[in-house]
This record gives structure tokens, sequence and C-alpha cells, in this order.
């Protein structure tokens, strides 16, 4: 039988960062599939607006607290998920040190409080562990082309350390653990304010604003669905498979085309301004997610033109 988040047993889950775009997704996915789900999060970049529909729900609890900060929690987890960090540049470039403690300090926490539960840890890792890659599509077996003291390294090399945690916690103390390296995702659950293309794309265009192009546009990304990228995240929670996983989509566009898709879309008539492509901006980012197919029999199955309206509609409402 094909592996499906269905599949997942239930339990109690610890979810970091549930107040961020994919983490609240996942807390509520989780509900859905019978678990009971504790929330916890420090506010930096996720909001309560995102967990408030989830507070009536039996079997969810929100807690303020920073995970970076050693502290108890319980011990009756199956499931430690590990998603706090800021994870825009905005968001990491506003927060360096915080967004390295969360994947570092972070991260061993998690680890610990997986250990001690006897739990099984799954860390939100990136395509940024990439870095801007040399190799195109990125499959995991490559290593990346990181700078370690450019400004996305806070960002890269946290997420780079919370995978050395990981993989050294699963093998000097037996923890169950998995790893998705997630590509670049969009859908309702984004913050107007959050500075990547997608939200400043769409709520430029909704107001009317110029959308802004960083750089000429040529450089790429490949957009996946939040609904698909979270259905990913849960059959690897199920699978057994300790090593890195890509999950993202394989539709290839760059931002010029993703800007004029999105006017579109929109119906707006925003002009399209250029400015400075940010330092170290990878130049192109496609995931290869051979493992993700053959492993959880995965793929993503919505196209853009169907996340987008969504999307759209999500904005609207917060603008
Ligand atoms: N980008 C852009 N205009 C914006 C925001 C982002 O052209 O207003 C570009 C950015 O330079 C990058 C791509 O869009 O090449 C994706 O950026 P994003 O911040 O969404 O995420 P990243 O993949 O860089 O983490």
């Amino acid at each position: 039988m094909a592996l499906t988040s269905e599949g997942l047993a239930p339990g109690r889950a610890l979810v970091s960062g549930g107040s961020g775009f994919l983490g609240s997704h996942l807390c509520r996915r989780l509900l859905d599939l019978g678990c009971q789900v504790v929330c916890v999060d420090n506010l930096v970049t996720g909001s309560r607006d995102l967990t408030a529909p989830l507070l009536d729900r039996p079997g969810f609890e929100f807690v303020e607290a920073d995970i970076s900060v050693a502290r108890e929690y319980g011990a009756d987890f199956a499931y430690v998920l590990h998603f706090a960090s800021p994870a825009s540049p905005p968001g990491y470039l506003r927060h360096p040190v915080l967004t390295l403690d969360a994947g570092a300090a972070g991260t061993r926490n998690m680890l610990d409080l997986a250990l001690a539960a006897g739990a099984r840890f799954l860390v939100a890792s990136t395509s940024e562990v990439y870095g801007d890659p040399l190799v195109h599509p990125q499959p995991e077996s490559y290593w990346g082309n990181v700078n370690s003291v450019g400004p996305r390294s806070v960002y890269d090399e946290a997420k780079r350390v919370a995978e050395a945690y990981t993989m050294a916690y699963h093998r000097s103390h037996g923890v169950d653990t998995r790893i998705v390296r997630i590509f670049n995702t969009y859908g309702p659950g984004m913050q107007v304010d959050d500075g990547r293309a997608i939200p400043n794309f769409v709520c430029q265009a909704l107001r009317g604003e110029p959308i802004t192009v960083y750089g000429d546009g040529s450089q790429t990304r490949s957009l996946c669905y939040v609904d698909d990228l979270i259905e990913g995240i849960l059959r690897l929670l199920a699978s057994d498979e300790v090593m890195p996983v890509n999950i993202g989509n394989q539709e290839e566009v760059t931002m010029l085309h993703l800007a004029e898709e999105v006017r579109a879309a929109v119906g707006s008539s925003s002009p399209i301004e250029h400015l400075p492509l940010p330092e170290d901006d990878p130049r192109q980012r496609r995931p290869d997610t051979t493992r993700a197919r053959e492993l959880l029999g995965w793929e993503p199955r919505t196209p853009f033109a169907e996340g987008l309206p969504p999307t759209i509609e999500w904005f609207r409402g917060r603008i």
C-alpha cells in the first residue's frame, strides 16, 4: 500500500514554530489525523492569528516559549517536529543571532526532548543548505556551495548545523530522526510583511504598487503549494527514512516570469520595478525529488495556476 499521511500513527506531537506559516499548517493537519498537538512558538516571526482557529480544537495547546532556551515541555511525546526559525531572507537578516540559536541550541533542545521522550524527531531543513548551487537540479547527495561568512550564512549554516546535530543524536544516542529539506513554498498562511517573492508580488499587485523584481529577474525558483509540502512532510514522518529528503516542486520559473504571472492573475496593472539583487542570492534552484517519489510515493499535485488563486484570496483579506 502506498505511504500516505493517513498512515501516521496518532500520538502527542510537539511542533516548535507552530505559529509560523508551515508550522500552523502542520499543527492543523496533525490534529486532523487524530494527534494531540503542543505548539511552541516565541512569536518573533510567527503569529497568534495563524493558530487562533486551532485553539478551540480538542487536543491543541499553545505554549509561548523560546525553544533556544532549555525548559520542560513534558515527556509523553510520540513526535517532536522542529520548525522554529525565521525563514524568509528579510526575517533572518533582521534576527541573525536568534536564527543561529534556533538552528543550533534550538535543535539541540528539541533533540534532547525527543531523546528523553523516546519520540520520533523531524527537523525542517531547507534548500538553503545547497547555498548557490553548482549542481542543478539539487539531489540530496549534493554538499552545497555555501558562503559561511555572507549575510545568508546565519540561516544556511544554522540549518546545516541542525542537520549535523540531528545525525549526531541519531548515530550516538539512537534517536529516531527525519530530515526534510524544504524548497520554496507558498500558499495561504504567509504573512503580508514576510518579504519573500510571493507575498511581495501578490500584495504589490493587489495594491497597484510597483512589483519589485530583484536584479534582472532571471534567477529561478520552484514553488510548491503548501498542502502538497505538508503531505510530503507527514509521509516522511510516517516513513523510516533517516537520511535527508527534498520536498518541493519541479516546475522552475524565473522571478520575472513569476512577477508577470502574479500580476496577470491579480488583474493588476502594476509596473515591474527592478531593485538590486541581494548578496549571495542563489541563481537557480530546483529540487531533484527522486527520493521523495521513490521512498514516499510523493509528488506535488497542485499546479501553480491552482495554488495561486487561494493564495491571492488569503492576501486580499489582509492588506
Ligand atoms: N525576490 C524578488 N523580489 C522580491 C522578493 C524576492 O525578486 O520582492 C527574489 C529574490 O531575490 C530571490 C527569489 O525572488 O531570487 C526568491 O526569493 P525569496 O525571498 O522568496 O526566497 P529565497 O528562495 O531567496 O529564500
